[in-house]
């Protein structure tokens, strides 16, 4: 019987950003599909430099004392010849969603991702327009992302994301600017999305909510790793790492 590889493992990643102090160090932790984790800390923790290990976007890593850097999607390893296969299973959405949007229309934008695989049209369509509307903007096809508000603007990048129907999702602080009828919405979504999910956030009352484990980040390194509530409802590992034990579990 062939074991179920993990949907993310990263084992010993350490990383600096070009002339700058260490951001990572020795990163190891393993998410199983279908799981939803947090990955919470205070702010420059690393967990942006984290989530952006996992598709490809900071190639140049540091050695870690612990071995060689692995990081593997679904089993497959990160590396340059199997970039494109790995981006495909990732679907990333960046912290301020104008590192994210870049075409005329909203439509274009969303399609971007799907219309890389070859989708005939129609199926690209449908997709784009299907995923608009689970996110709230039906109908907003043709509207250029300039005349939307921030909230709206990252439901677009999530929409773009899911339409290239991805396993697994790094999210980067998705409800920061988000009032709370966008908020619940987006709950709804990334509850029924079927695949694994990696969200940075410092949304802990969310975390309670939606996740079923986290990880806390600090200063570079993981210093917690597990369920969500014993790992929040814990005063004094939240105050050692800046944060606070969220409402429901005080
Ligand atoms: P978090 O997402 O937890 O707030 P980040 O990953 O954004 O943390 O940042 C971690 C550290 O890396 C911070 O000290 C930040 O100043 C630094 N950093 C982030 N981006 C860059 C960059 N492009 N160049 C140099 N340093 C950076």
């Amino acid at each position: 019987m062939t074991a179920v590889l993990p949907a993310i493992r990263v084992a010993s990643l350490s990383y600096a950003y070009p002339g700058g102090k260490s951001v990572l160090r020795d990163i190891c932790f393993e998410i199983p599909r279908g799981e939803i984790v947090a990955l919470v800390g205070p702010s420059g923790a690393g967990k942006s430099t984290l989530l952006m290990h996992l598709n490809g976007l900071l190639p140049e890593r540091i050695e870690s004392v612990s071995g060689p850097t692995r990081i593997e999607i679904a089993g497959i390893p990160l590396e340059k010849t199997k970039l494109p296969q790995v981006r495909q299973l990732v679907g990333f959405v960046f912290q301020d969603p104008d590192d994210q949007l870049f075409c005329p229309t909203i439509r274009e934008d969303v399609a971007f991702g799907p219309l890389n695989v070859g989708l005939p049209r129609d199926v690209l369509l449908e997709r784009v327009q299907r995923n608009l509307a689970s996110v709230g903007l039906a109908g907003y096809e043709h509207r250029s992302t300039l005349q939307l508000s921030v909230g709206e603007k990252k439901r677009v990048c999530l929409a773009g994301v899911l339409a290239s129907e991805p396993e697994v999702l790094a999210l980067d602080e998705p409800f920061s600017n988000l009032d709370p009828r966008a908020r619940k919405g987006l709950i709804g979504i990334l509850k029924r999305f079927p695949g694994t999910q990696l969200i940075a956030t410092h949304d802990l009352d969310l975390v309670v909510e939606l996740c079923h484990r986290v990880l806390v980040l600090d200063a570079g390194e993981i210093r917690a790793n597990g369920p969500v509530r014993q790992v929040l409802s814990d005063p004094v590992l939240m105050d050692k790492h800046g944060l606070e034990v969220p409402y429901q579990l005080r």
